[in-house]
């Protein structure tokens, strides 16, 4: 999986058929022409997409919206992205404030899609409130008075109880869509709950041995995936994702890893690792006074992917790689 892209400069690459939006051929070709009658669930990004192919199997036609500009950057949609959202039978999102919401994406893509049939199915909506992390705070907390909502970290697929119930909801949902087919959704959704258990057990026995718990993550994605693996998550450097931190939170950040010893720098695919993680590993390795060997782990948060890479194989083998780069890293 190759993505280097920068998320901001992404939505260029996201599909050659957005370069032939502008052409005066207007009646390019329906996204979901070879569906041939099944179910046409459109899903929000990469690893909702793979959760909802493992259902769908050969039953449905599942396509991506997002591919390589992540849910937390995406801007208005392009042409094929509106041609995609005015021919599906069911748009699948996380939810959370992720891309719903009044500063959502959603609401701007009903809008333009006008979909005479659109509906939405949330699955963050369906997940146990007490599963649900409190999100990340972007407010100075120093400031006396200021009383606020930090929200939901939005990330919950990276947790394997809230993807399985995320995979369970996408079935109840196809089921309701296409009862002729129940039982295959019935099936294939059985057979892959069990390998996300596996999954799950595999992780925890592969850093539960390791001494070092904290790791540092690049922007705020991994609270769900930590509080399944036992590991602590010293905040992140990216507080707003597609920022770059200024030199105060910097150094703050850097202090932190310096009082708890934090080795381990998750840092994501998507982002170029010169950037201010560089900065980070490279101010905790010159240290004057107990320097830290600071290492990269490359964890990747499913938000993005290549459009090559979509299917119902990604989950299960990004989360395996994410568990083994952890375990190598951490003592
Ligand atoms: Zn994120």
């Amino acid at each position: 999986m190759r993505r280097r892209d920068f998320l901001w400069t992404a939505p260029l690459a996201l599909s050659p058929l957005a370069f032939l939006a502008g052409c005066p051929n207007k009646n390019a070709s329906d996204p979901w022409a070879a569906s041939a009658g099944k179910p046409k669930i459109l899903v929000s990004f990469a690893a909702l997409h793979s959760l909802a192919a493992n259902v769908a199997g050969e039953d449905a036609q599942v396509k991506c919206l997002l591919t390589t500009t992540g849910p937390h950057t995406h801007g208005d949609a392009t042409p094929e992205q509106i041609k995609l959202a005015h021919g599906c039978d069911l748009l699948v999102i996380n939810g959370l404030l992720m891309e719903d919401g009044a500063d959502g994406f959603v609401n701007r893509l009903e809008k333009s899609a006008a979909n005479p049939k659109w509906k939405v199915l949330n699955v963050g909506s369906k997940l146990n409130e007490d599963w649900l992390r409190e999100g990340v705070c972007h407010h100075d907390h120093s400031k006396p008075g200021e009383d606020h909502e930090h929200g939901i970290d939005p990330h919950a697929w990276l947790s394997v109880r809230c993807a399985k119930k995320m995979v369970e909801s996408i079935r109840d949902e196809l089921k309701l869509l296409d009862p002729s087919h129940a039982e295959g959704y019935d099936n294939r959704t059985a057979a892959y709950l069990k390998k996300l258990d596996q999954l799950e057990a595999d992780g925890k026995a592969m850093l539960a041995p390791k001494e070092e718990k904290w790791i540092l993550s690049f922007h705020e994605s991994l609270g769900y995936f930590g509080e399944t693996y036992g590991l602590k998550i010293a905040g992140s450097i990216q507080v707003d994702p597609g920022r770059e931190p200024s030199n105060d939170t910097l150094q703050k950040i850097i202090k932190n890893c310096q009082r708890r010893k934090i080795r381990v720098i998750a840092v994501e695919p998507q982002f170029p690792s010169h950037t201010s993680a560089q900065v980070v590993l490279n101010a905790l390795r010159g240290l004057k006074e107990d320097p830290i060997d600071a290492v990269f782990a490359e964890v990747d948060p499913l938000e993005t992917c290549d459009e090559a890479d979509l299917g119902p194989l990604l989950y299960e083998s990004v989360m395996r790689k994410n568990l083994a780069v952890l375990a190598k890293a951490l003592r």
